[in-house]
């Protein structure tokens, strides 16, 4: 694939005078040969699956593996009822974290869920917009348009570094879920392209180096838990940026650092499921306790 140029997409809305998400929606349906209104639709949909995986969560379910789920529920019952001075969290950021919680529950325990930009970091777009609407009180039709502009970044993410855990780290999968949920909020919440960029940029940049180390290979430890992580990330990054804040480094460039970085990652952090957290006495012992058992079983 030939790399794609977030600042040229920035710097043409900018000229156009047009929104990032407006301008990547005018584009993107061209590119489609469809009408734009049909490319909404298809965003509406899409938010929809978010909508009810967030909901799937919520009712406490568990993974398949069994390492993970009621986080997301646990979460919202202690935001609704807990001492008001033990919640560090304010109403919009507690609500992200949960849903993103809940949405990534949804998917390690086979639900259904939308891949934005990866099934291992699913819950992070549905807990950054969801949590922006409810709790800035914005339409949920105006998410679609939030949709595009997120799904253009991943795309030139996708171009120049790469969004797969397998090949990048985590870093690809969770980082390019911040980035692209930080880029949607500075647009849903009407800052400029210039911003949009900055805020992807800036996520991406705490994010850089991280790595995939899945327990026993299932998406579920410490993916779930990081999927909050990176919602708190996407909205630090979208506020610095709608507050004037700017990335040093340029936004494509960070993102070439990064396919750079995931480059240099040994195989043991991508993905395999051995190094890092996987590899520790505990999640071997997990794997042990969940193959091993099956294992046993099948004899
Ligand atoms: S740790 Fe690996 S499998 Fe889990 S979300 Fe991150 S990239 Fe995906």
């Amino acid at each position: 694939m030939d790399k794609l140029s977030l600042l040229t997409w920035l710097e043409d809305a900018t000229a156009e005078n047009v929104s990032f998400g407006q301008y990547c929606l005018q584009t993107q349906a061209a590119e489609l040969e469809i009408e734009e209104s049909a490319l909404l639709q298809r965003m509406k949909e899409s938010l929809s699956v978010m909508r009810n995986a967030i909901d799937f969560g919520l009712t406490g379910v568990r993974s398949t593996g069994g390492l993970v789920g009621g986080s997301g529920l646990r979460l919202k019952n202690w935001h609704e009822g807990s001492d008001l001075r033990k919640k560090l969290l304010g109403a919009l950021s507690a609500k992200a974290a949960t849903y993103a919680l809940a949405a990534n529950e949804a998917n390690a325990a086979m639900g259904r869920i939308c891949a934005a930009p990866t099934a291992g970091s699913s819950g992070v777009l549905p807990g950054v917009l969801f949590a922006i609407a409810e709790e800035c009180s914005i339409a949920e039709d105006r998410l679609g348009l939030a949709l595009v502009a997120a799904g253009s970044i991943g795309m030139v993410i996708a171009s120049r570094a790469s969004l797969s855990g397998a090949e990048g780290g985590c870093q690809a999968e969770c980082g390019s879920a911040a980035a692209m949920a930080a880029g949607a909020a500075v647009d849903l919440l009407g800052g400029s392209p210039d911003q949009v960029g900055h805020a992807v940029a800036l996520a991406l940049k705490n994010l850089l180096g991280l790595v995939c180390d899945p327990v026993a290979g299932l998406v579920e430890v410490p993916c779930v838990k990081r999927n909050a992580g990176a919602a708190m990330i996407a909205l630090l990054a979208a506020e610095m940026a709608l507050a004037g804040i700017e990335s040093a480094i340029p936004v494509d460039e960070v993102m070439d650092a990064m396919a750079e970085i995931g480059h240099a990652l040994p195989e043991t952090l991508r993905e395999t499921g051995q190094g890092g957290l996987a590899g520790t006495p505990t999640g071997r012992a997990y794997k042990e306790r969940i193959f091993g058992s099956r294992n046993h079983l099948e004899e």
